[in-house]
């Protein structure tokens, strides 16, 4: 059964990763694509090429999720080039690595505004389309760190606990349109930003999880492809740990 026929889908970072993982699952459920990448040209084209071939409408747009005006004017030509926008997903996101000690203003800065304020840049230039609709699912994609810390990673925790603030926020002022707004906190997903992590850590990592694997982009998806569909219907202000047991 196809999940999400004929919904357009914007995901921001869709490059690779999680979001390439998202982008495969949901076309492969019927939803037209419209992700974002911010410099990886190449393998987003290629993303595109393979979700067309599937047979579903897929559009790879050049965007700094980051921008406010980057941002409103991404959201005004998807909506130009779909008719519409059923589902967005708060994907893209970097990390700044430091003990706070060594931690610099411009690390915490890009790490905020990249991760964060992106959030608050599409939920805002989306909202307007789905208040019309009387309907819409948003997901954000925070992290295990952001609910429980993490040394080294105070402005990445600190950015992806505020997105578990914000979603319940929306998902409060956003409820009664019927407008649903989730987020999903991952544990350890083998992508490219984990491969940045030295081996002692990875294996600490692993150890800790209860299901003793990283996850892949694929577990992650499936986790999405709940909150996008109508199954997921009576479901908001709510995070999902997709994370192997780590944080039980
Ligand atoms: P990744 O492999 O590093 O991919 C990041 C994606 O975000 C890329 O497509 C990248 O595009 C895009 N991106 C980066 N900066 C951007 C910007 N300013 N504007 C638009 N797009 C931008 O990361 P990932 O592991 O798939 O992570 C995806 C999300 O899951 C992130 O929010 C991350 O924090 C979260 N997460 C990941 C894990 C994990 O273990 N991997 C765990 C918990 C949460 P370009 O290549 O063009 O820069």
């Amino acid at each position: 059964m196809k999940l999400l026929e004929g919904k357009n889908v914007i995901i921001t970072g869709a490059s690779r990763g999680i979001g390439k993982g998202i982008a495969q699952v949901f076309g492969s459920h019927g939803a037209n694509v419209a992700f974002t990448y911010s410099s990886s040209e190449a393998p987003a084209l290629e993303l595109e090429k393979e979700l067309s071939e599937m047979g579903v409408k897929a559009k790879a747009y050049k965007s700094n999720a980051a921008s406010f005006e980057e941002s409103e004017a991404l959201v005004a030509k998807v909506l130009e080039d779909f008719g519409g926008i059923d589902v967005l997903i708060n994907n893209a996101g970097i990390t700044k690595d430091n003990l706070l000690m060594r931690m610099g203003e411009a690390d915490f800065d890009s790490v905020i505004e990249i991760n964060l304020k992106s959030v608050f840049n599409m939920t805002k230039a989306v909202q307007r389309t789905m208040l019309k609709q009387r309907k819409g699912s948003i997901i954000n994609m925070s992290s295990v760190v952001g609910v429980k810390g993490n040394a080294g990673q105070a402005n990445y925790a600190a950015s992806k606990a505020g997105m578990i603030g914000f979603t319940k926020s929306v998902a409060l002022e956003l409820g009664s349109r019927n407008i649903r707004c989730n987020a999903i906190a991952p544990g350890f997903i083998e992508t490219e930003m984990t491969e940045k992590l030295d081996e002692k850590t990875v294996q600490g990592w692993r150890d800790a999880i209860p299901l003793k694997r990283g996850g892949s982009p694929e577990d992650v998806a499936n986790a999405c492809l709940f909150l996008a569909s109508d199954l997921s219907a009576y479901v908001t202000g709510q995070v999902l740990n997709v994370d192997g047991g780590m944080l039980t």
